[in-house]
């Protein structure tokens, strides 16, 4: 059977050099004489597994020192609420609403103390970013919170807000590693791994060690708490074990390829496959607003409901799936994360073209 070209926003596409070097080393990893899903988290072998993959992420993004990687469960969403219970000692943080994930986020915060929304698109159904340079700070704000990439709306911060000192915490999960950031402009970084780095059940968090301290909010949780997974290497209680390292075979993939900057490169060439087209087609048009367009997910509806219910069903049956924009946006969305190859956005366009001239 022949694999398909899968546009799904997430859990999505992997490289297939990961998905076969796992199938290779699924019955004996590296002469262990076991899977690595058999091992103990404790064992050297996984020792090395997971230290490797530290290294390697560490390496490609040019994590600073003063930074700690975890590797932790419950997906970005369960972040929403462990950073304000670790972050918020004033009770209060500074928000960007640019869709869905920033909502969700604002939601959990207010759990736990004062949210300033201070700006949001949601007058435009979030098609479009809010100018930071705009943007004024509470002044005793814990950190100012924004969503780097909406998978959902296809928009994405092309410049990031300067705070003047207070801790900047965003959540990258669908679009780290898709280009070059600076680590150090940040006080949290993190993203679940099911978009650009592995399997579903990871989550990774890049934080500044001085932000990691025993002084959460009352009744904080051990498992909850930054400190815990960084004073045992994520190794608290038992890691995802597995997921860690897939994540570290598409770290490798990605530093055999040529690192970031690779990726930004053809990344940027993919995008603007699918966007020069969608400008200029006359059936097809792009929902996002042209200068706040994501890299990784791009939202497209056609002239008619019908027609982007037709036009999804031939794509899936030609081997483009998973093309179905999210119930809010309606129409269609293709997420182009690292792993889906430039051929791979070049047939969609193709076959859009057909589909456009064929329905006119
Ligand atoms: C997918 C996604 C989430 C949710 O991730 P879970 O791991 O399912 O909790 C949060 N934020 C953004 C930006 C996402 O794309």
């Amino acid at each position: 059977m022949n694999r398909v070209y899968n546009f799904s926003a997430g859990p999505a596409i992997l490289p297939e050099e990961v998905l076969k070097q796992a199938a290779d080393e699924m019955l004996n990893y590296k002469n262990s004489g076991m899977s690595v899903m058999e091992m103990s988290h404790r064992s050297k072998e996984y020792e090395a597994i997971i230290n490797g993959a530290e290294a390697t992420l560490r390496e490609i993004m040019e994590i600073p020192d003063n930074y700690k990687v975890l590797f932790l469960q419950g997906g970005a969403s369960l972040q929403f609420a462990m950073i304000p219970m670790n972050l918020m000692k004033n009770k209060c943080a500074d928000y960007i609403n640019t869709g869905m994930w920033s909502k969700k986020a604002i939601s959990e915060a207010k759990k736990f103390g004062t949210v300033n929304v201070i700006a949001t698109s949601d007058d435009k159904n979030f098609t479009y970013i809010p100018d930071v340079d705009e943007l004024s700070y509470n002044a005793n704000a814990d950190y100012v919170y924004f969503t780097h990439n909406n998978t959902i709306f296809g928009t994405k911060f092309t410049k990031i807000p300067k705070t003047n000192g207070i801790p900047l915490v965003s959540d990258l999960s669908s679009s780290i590693l898709s280009e070059k950031i600076n680590v150090s402009d940040y006080g949290v970084i993190f993203a679940g791994a099911q978009k650009n780095i592995g399997p579903a059940g990871v989550t990774v968090v890049i934080i500044r060690e001085d932000l990691i301290t025993d002084e959460t909010l009352a009744g904080t949780p051990t498992m909850l708490k930054f400190k815990t997974h960084s004073d045992e290497g994520s190794m608290f209680n038992t890691p995802p074990t597995y997921g860690i390292y897939i994540a570290g075979l598409v770290f490798e993939w990605i530093k055999k390829n040529g690192g970031l900057e690779a990726m930004e490169k053809v990344n940027k060439e993919k995008a603007a496959l699918l966007y020069d087209y969608l400008d200029s087609s006359e059936m097809f048009s792009g929902t996002a607003n042209t200068a706040d367009r994501s890299l990784m997910n791009v939202p497209f509806v056609s002239t008619s409901e019908d027609l982007d219910a037709k036009f999804i069903k031939e794509a899936k049956a030609a081997g483009f799936v998973n093309l179905k924009g999210h119930r809010s946006v309606g129409g269609m969305r293709a997420s182009i994360y690292n792993a889906m190859p430039v051929q791979g956005v070049q047939a969609l366009v193709d076959f859009m073209k057909e589909f456009e001239k064929n329905n006119k």
